[in-house]
Formats: structure tokens, C-alpha cells, sequence
């Protein structure tokens, strides 16, 4: 690691109590209807320590057991900024991807990472983040994207969450590099996985959500074929 480079970012995810409810209706639901993945993004800002979840947007997508993409992934992600920058907001506030992994486990796949660095924090680069990290001990000039938060769920409730910037700097012979930086992050949850057992009082809050999420899942989750 570059000694040069001074992390001071949230270390922890948190996640409102709706945003949690949803991302596990999203992934319950695309497991239970279509036996597919299921993903989006989600609007993060900052509080104290942490980066805070208040919201997820579906994207419309083709989407199998292992695998979802977002309808032509690179074009898709340009129009979905387009569109929010159109309504007022930054792009830069909706930097979370999350998706599902159906009834499988959390980890980080192969093509997670790829997407992750192909996708998002390229789509990202020279952007707007990395001045409002300056006050926070980001090296603006040496920080070329990001941070991007990634958060993999399934539909039993479990979740991994993690933060991912592309950052510029020189080798012993002064060639410039790129390079990925990556942090696992702690996820402040409101419920306790699995959901299959959930505490009574939290069901009929969870059953709510289920019921309005498996809407928009059918209407936004195509198959895709091979
Ligand atoms: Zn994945």
C-alpha cells in the first residue's frame, strides 16, 4: 500500500430501515419469481462515520439464476445519470450498486469485480466524488474516481458490503499506475438474518415491503439467455 495515500472515509454502511426491508424484498422476490439475480443502485451520503443508505432504485435488467446485467450496462448507466441529473440530482450521490446473489452466498464473484472496475468506477473517472472527499484526507489530484459502495445481498438477508476507488500513483521509476483500493465495510443492520425466522414484530413490516417490491420486480426483470 502507498504510504503517501491518507484514508479518512466512513469505515461502516449504514442502511435505513426501508432500505434494508427492500434490498432483501428485491432479492426475495427475483429469487422466488424468476429463480434470477436481481440489481440497482442506491442514493449514500455521509453522517459522522459512515456512509448511510436512504433509498435504492431497480434497475430494468435481463437477469438469470447467476448472473444480472443492467440493459447494456455501459449506456444504461449514462442514461440512468442523465436522467437524475435531468430531475436535480447528482450522480454522485447514487453511488452504491447493490445486487443480489438469489439464495447463494455473498462473496464477491469474479464478474462482481469486473463490473465493479469495467463498469462503475471507470464510467467514474475524473469525477465529481473525489473533491468532497478532499476534507476527509482524500488526495484529490492522486484520487481519480470513487469511492463507488458495493453491497451483495441474498434473499436469505445476508449482506457484504464494500467501498472501491481507482487511485493514481508512481512507481520506483516514476511510471504512473492505477490502482484499485479496496475496503470491506461493516453493515449497521436493522434486522437480524436469516430472514427466514424473523422476529414476529419485524415480519409484518418485512411482508409490506415484499408485497410493493415483487411489483416492480415483475415489471423490471426480463430473462436473459445465453
Ligand atoms: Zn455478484
Amino acid at each position: 500500500m502507498d504510504n503517501n495515500l491518507r484514508i479518512l472515509l466512513p469505515d461502516k454502511l449504514e442502511l435505513s430501515r426501508e432500505v434494508e426491508a427492500d434490498i432483501w424484498a428485491a432479492s426475495a422476490a427475483a429469487s422466488n419469481l424468476f429463480s434470477s439475480e436481481i440489481s440497482g443502485l442506491g442514493r449514500i451520503e455521509e453522517k459522522d462515520s459512515r456512509f448511510y443508505c436512504s433509498e435504492i432504485m431497480i434497475a430494468e435488467q435481463k437477469s438469470r439464476v447467476e448472473e444480472t446485467r443492467f440493459r447494456d450496462e455501459g449506456r444504461w448507466f449514462q442514461e440512468f445519470s442523465a436522467n437524475i441529473t435531468q430531475k436535480g440530482i447528482s450522480l454522485s450521490e447514487f453511488r452504491m450498486w447493490w445486487h443480489s446473489h438469489g439464495r447463494a452466498s455473498v462473496g464477491y464473484s469474479s464478474r462482481d469485480w469486473e463490473t465493479i472496475t469495467e463498469v462503475f468506477l471507470k464510467s467514474m473517472l475524473n469525477d465529481l466524488h473525489a473533491s468532497l472527499y478532499s476534507k476527509n484526507g482524500f488526495v484529490p489530484e492522486r484520487t481519480v474516481s470513487g469511492p463507488l459502495i458495493s453491497l451483495v445481498a441474498n434473499a436469505r438477508g445476508e449482506m457484504t458490503a464494500r467501498c472501491d476507488f481507482l487511485y493514481r500513483r508512481k512507481d520506483e521509476n516514476g511510471a504512473e499506475l492505477l490502482n484499485l483500493l479496496t475496503l470491506y465495510l461493516p453493515v449497521m443492520r436493522n434486522f437480524s438474518p436469516p430472514f427466514d425466522n424473523i422476529l414476529l414484530e419485524d415480519q409484518d413490516f418485512l411482508k409490506k415491503r415484499y408485497a410493493l417490491i415483487s411489483e416492480e420486480v415483475k415489471r423490471k426483470v426480463g430473462r436473459l439467455r445465453r
